[in-house]
């Protein structure tokens, strides 16, 4: 088998969508001074969906989330020759050569999102190769099913996130993530707004439920220390990216605090990122995100660093990328399960390019012992709402 064409396309969405509203998330922007950047950076509305096919026919499709335009011209630049007229199989040597030859200026970011998607792809087409779902081939089945934690509760009005939590407690969930509106630069009005929601939530979903706090790398440490014990009496399960991606010591020092456990890593790449993370003892939960890191053969490889360190690894998003991965360690307790909204900030764009994510029940997502791959097709309901870049 050899691989014959690398086609990547890049998906932006032109339909509906629901405008941000107020302070709906914390994000790195917000220390800087305009308000209305600060929203919009946090929107994703582009996605670029790999297309790998071989001479025996086989398609599998692999995607990338972050910068989509850019990641399709690195994969049409550097990463396609990389690989045509090589067997897939050989997807080990296949991900080192993506790696080593991008490594003067990939190694983290955009380049190891590009690298990630063709990987993704490459797995998916072996899995339909063989006629077998790509868990199967990483270590087959953990767990009965995936439980899976409901992902969104946006900061808008504290009735209005009450409702959410109400309707999707009431749909079987039983764990929550959060998204914290306000940072340093609000002041001691921002504290008592974020310790409101919190309140408000708990209020609704009890304390048989998780709850996770995200702060979307909105806060600093200074503010995050100031935070962690007013937010101890909510029991969250973990608070998510305190700070920047790149301050290590800042996660360090506040999991270390030991009130609150620190998760972090869906902006951390490669092998070596999360190593560094785990030898910090940075994270108390690592999320990458199989899109980002260097696609299924490096996510895989973590799994098993994070097994050894003792570390749980709740993948970034869900997705069907990420969940066939925790469904073949036991290193993954839960998956992060965006739901299906209109289009917002994007993080259920997805949904309106694939087909066959799968819709969480009960709180639970399911993988099917019998569908090749990944289990994903092109979706066409929605392709007039989209440019599409070829
Ligand atoms: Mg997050």
């Amino acid at each position: 088998m050899k691989i014959t064409s690398v086609r990547a396309k890049t998906y932006e969405w032109k339909g509906k969508t629901v405008p941000p509203q107020g302070n709906f998330c914390s994000n790195a922007m917000d220390l800087l001074y305009a308000k209305e950047e600060s929203m919009q950076t946090f929107r994703f509305h582009g996605w670029t969906v790999v297309e790998v096919e071989t001479d025996d026919g086989h398609v599998g499709y692999g995607e990338v989330a972050l910068a989509p335009r850019v990641a399709k011209q690195i994969i049409d630049l550097y990463l396609k020759p990389l690989v045509l007229g090589q067997d897939p199989w050989d997807y080990e040597y296949l991900n080192q050569r993506m790696y080593r030859a991008t490594h003067a200026w990939g190694r983290k970011g955009i380049g190891m999102a590009a690298i990630s998607g063709v990987d993704i792809a490459i797995w998916d087409l072996l899995g339909k190769s063989v006629g077998k779902p790509v868990f199967k081939l990483l270590g087959g089945r953990t767990k009965e099913r995936i439980p899976c934690y409901y992902s969104k509760l946006y900061r808008t009005d504290l009735k209005a996130m009450q409702e959410e939590a109400q309707k999707y407690l009431d749909l079987g969930f039983s764990a929550f993530k959060m998204r914290f509106g306000y940072g340093p630069a609000h002041l001691q009005h921002g504290v008592v707004e974020n310790l409101k929601s919190v309140a408000a939530v708990r209020e609704v979903i009890g304390y048989e439920t998780d709850l996770m706090l995200e702060c979307y790398m909105g806060w600093n440490l200074e503010y995050a220390k100031r935070m962690l014990p007013k937010l101890a009496r909510y029991e969250p399960r973990w608070l998510e990216e305190p700070v920047l991606a790149d301050d290590i010591d800042g996660y360090a020092e506040l999991n270390a605090m030991n009130i609150v456990p620190i998760s972090g890593g869906e902006h951390e790449f490669t092998l070596y990122g999360f190593k560094l993370l785990l030898d910090r003892k940075a994270v108390s939960v690592v999320q990458y995100d199989t899109n980002r890191v260097g696609g299924i053969t490096m996510a895989h490889k973590i799994n098993a660093l994070c097994e050894a360190y003792s570390v749980p690894v709740i993948p970034h998003a869900g997705q069907m990328h990420n969940y066939h991965l925790t469904m073949s360690t036991l290193a993954s307790p839960m998956s992060e399960y965006f739901p299906m909204f209109d289009v917002e900030v994007g993080n259920e764009l997805f949904y309106y390019i694939f087909d066959g994510e799968p819709v969480a029940e009960n709180g639970f997502v399911q993988l099917d012992d019998d569908k090749p791959g990944l289990g994903l097709t092109l979706k066409t309901e929605y392709l007039d709402q989209f440019d599409i870049i070829e």
